[in-house]
C-alpha cells in the first residue's frame, strides 16, 4: 500500500515537472547565433584535445548508459542537464547546477541539488509569467 502511495506521488510530480517545463519551453527563445556559436567553440576545443575528448566521452557514456534520458524542457544558452532522477532530465542553468555537488549514482546531494532546482523553476515561470 505504501509502495503504492509513492508510485502515485511520483506519477503525479513527474506531470508537475512537465506542466512547468512545457510554460518554460512556451517562452524561451531559441538563439540560434549563440547556439552556433557555441558549437563552433566546442568543437574547436575538443580538435585541440582529443586525448581528453574521447575519455571524457568513455567516461560520461558508461556513466549514462544506465540512465533513462527523457528531457523535461529544453536546452537553452549556457544550461546544463540534470538528471532529477533516473530517467528524468532537467535544463538549468550552468551555474546553479555547479552549486551543489551530487550524483544521481550513488544519490549523495541529490535532495539537495532538486529542491533548488524545483525553486528555480518556479522563480523562472514567475518570471515569465
Ligand atoms: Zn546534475
Amino acid at each position: 500500500m505504501l509502495r503504492l502511495r509513492r508510485t502515485i506521488d511520483k506519477v503525479f510530480a513527474v506531470r508537475e515537472w512537465r506542466k512547468i517545463a512545457r510554460k518554460i519551453n512556451y517562452r524561451q527563445t531559441h538563439r540560434e547565433n549563440n547556439k552556433q556559436q557555441n558549437r563552433q567553440r566546442q568543437k574547436k576545443w575538443k580538435m585541440n584535445h582529443p586525448k581528453e575528448t574521447i575519455e571524457y566521452n568513455r567516461k560520461h557514456c558508461a556513466n549514462h548508459r544506465k540512465l533513462g534520458f527523457i528531457p523535461l524542457n529544453q536546452p537553452f544558452e549556457s544550461s546544463e542537464g540534470h538528471h532529477i532522477d533516473k530517467n528524468f532530465v532537467v535544463y538549468i542553468p550552468k551555474k546553479l547546477h555547479g552549486s551543489i555537488s551530487h550524483n544521481i549514482q550513488t544519490g549523495k546531494g541529490m535532495t539537495e541539488i532538486n529542491d533548488k532546482v524545483f525553486e528555480w523553476l518556479k522563480l523562472s515561470m514567475v518570471k515569465l509569467s
